[in-house]
C-alpha cells in the first residue's frame, strides 16, 4: 500500500476507490485478522503529537486513511500527495453501499441510546442488503468493556462502527482489537449524528 509520512504517521496514499477495493478484500479473504481504520485528521494528528500513547495507537492501526484538507495538504507538501481526501463519513457509507453486495454485517456501537436507534434505523432502510447486527450507545464505563466486547462478539459483524469522540474510540478499538474479533473496525466520530437527523 503507497503510503506518506506525515509526522512520523504512515498515511494511505490511495482514494475512496482503492481504499474500499482494498477493506473489501480483505473482508472477503480467508484469513480476516482485525483491522483497525483510523480516519487520520489534523486534530488527530496533533494529539499524537502530544500525547504517545495516542501515537502508539494510530502507529499501531492497520489503515490511516487521509481525512481533513490539511492532512491531504501536508501530504502534497511532501511531494507524495494522496489521491483524494477519504473522510469516515464517506468511508462508512461506501462500506454500507459495498456491503449490500456481500451481505456483510454491521455493529454500530457509539452516541445517545436515540441517536444510535435512529442511525440504525436509518442505515437499515438505506442499505436493507447490510444486515444491522446489533447497535448500542456509548455512554458506558470502564468497567462495562467486557459486557459490551461480549455483546459485539456474539453478533459477530464484518464491520464494527465506533463513535464515542475520537479522543476515546481510537484507543477503545486499539485495546480490544484482538478480544472484538471483528475483521473491521473504525472510529466514525459524529457520524451517527449526522446520520439520524
Ligand atoms: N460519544 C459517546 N460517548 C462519549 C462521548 C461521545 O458515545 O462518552 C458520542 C457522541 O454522542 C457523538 C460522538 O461520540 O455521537 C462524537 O462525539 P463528539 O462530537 O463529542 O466527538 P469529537 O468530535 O470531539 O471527536
Amino acid at each position: 500500500m503507497p503510503t506518506v509520512p506525515i509526522y512520523g504517521l504512515q498515511i494511505c496514499r490511495w482514494g475512496m476507490e482503492d481504499t474500499v477495493k482494498y477493506l473489501t478484500h480483505k473482508l472477503q479473504s480467508e484469513e480476516r485478522k482485525p483491522i483497525q481504520v483510523i480516519t487520520a485528521n489534523p486534530i488527530m494528528v496533533m494529539k499524537a503529537l502530544e500525547e504517545p500513547d495516542y501515537m502508539q495507537v494510530m502507529k499501531n492501526a492497520e489503515l490511516l486513511v487521509p481525512d481533513g484538507t490539511g492532512v491531504v495538504w501536508a501530504a502534497a507538501k511532501t511531494g507524495m500527495p494522496v489521491q483524494e481526501r477519504v473522510a469516515g463519513f464517506d468511508l462508512l457509507h461506501e462500506l454500507m453501499r459495498v456491503g449490500e453486495d456481500y451481505h456483510w454485517k454491521v455493529y454500530l456501537l457509539g452516541s445517545t441510546p436515540e441517536v444510535i436507534q435512529a442511525a440504525a434505523e436509518r442505515l437499515h432502510l438505506q442499505y436493507p442488503g447490510v444486515e444491522i447486527a446489533g447497535y448500542r450507545d456509548g455512554y458506558f464505563k470502564a468497567e462495562q468493556d467486557a459486557e459490551v466486547i461480549a455483546e459485539i462478539r456474539k453478533a459477530a459483524p464484518d464491520i464494527l462502527f465506533v463513535a464515542r469522540g475520537a479522543d476515546t474510540q481510537e484507543p477503545w478499538i486499539a485495546r480490544y482489537k484482538e478480544q472484538l474479533g471483528v475483521p473491521l473496525m473504525m472510529g466514525v466520530g459524529g457520524s451517527f449524528d449526522v446520520i439520524s437527523g
